[in-house]
């Protein structure tokens, strides 16, 4: 099963990413983990990234497509995935739909997760104190919400367009074991 997630910072969709990568045996492919990641290496490239990530900025389309090319082609794909936090750019999106359609790739189901920015805010001041992410201040926030609606948003619109069938609106306002239960009822029924 092969799915993306949109959704704004802080709306829950890691959380509920590794819920069903868990359950259905998919891998969790989350842009922000594996960037964190590489943080620790403490080369030239960790030091730009840190810059970069700290401020609540995004990296370069080129670095995050050689790494979405690297694992999507990975055998730990092969039995589906969900990436969570790309594409975030247009670049990206048009780089993700030339790979996908250039391998055969169908995406099964594409869920955006819908929330109010206000309740976003305070949720990542509440997670910063309990994860110490050092992108997770009210500035840096504010910095990743404007490009979630700057970047991001003109690719769930294009999804949206694109995928009309597979594409499904959650609502992630709502305590953590409700989405999934959401979610769950829409894998369930098969709906595409
Ligand atoms: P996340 O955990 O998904 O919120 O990602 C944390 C940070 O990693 C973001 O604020 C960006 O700086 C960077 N990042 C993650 N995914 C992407 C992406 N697809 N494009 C550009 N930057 C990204």
């Amino acid at each position: 099963m092969k799915i993306i997630f949109f959704g704004p910072p802080g709306s829950g969709k890691g959380t509920q990413a590794k819920l069903l990568a868990e359950q259905f045996s998919i891998l969790h492919l989350s842009t922000g983990d594996i960037l964190r990641n590489k943080l620790k290496d403490k080369d030239n490239l960790s030091f730009k990234l840190k810059e970069i990530m700290s401020s609540g900025n995004l990296v370069s389309d080129e670095i995050l497509n050689e790494i979405i090319k690297e694992k999507l082609t990975g055998k730990d794909c092969e039995n589906g995935f969900i990436l969570d936090g790309y594409p975030r750019t247009l670049p990206q999106a048009d780089f993700l739909l030339g790979f996908l359609s250039e391998n055969n790739i169908k995406i099964n189901y594409i869920f955006d997760f819908i929330i109010e920015f206000k309740v976003v805010e305070a949720r990542i001041i509440q997670r910063s104190k309990e994860e110490n992410r050092s992108d997770d201040n009210l500035e840096v926030i504010q910095t990743r919400l404007k490009k979630y609606m700057e970047e991001t948003s003109p690719v769930s619109v294009l999804f949206n367009q694109k995928f009309k069938e597979n594409y499904f609106n959650i609502s992630a306002s709502k305590e953590i074991s409700e989405i999934q239960k959401d979610l769950l009822k829409i894998l369930k029924n098969g709906q595409k």
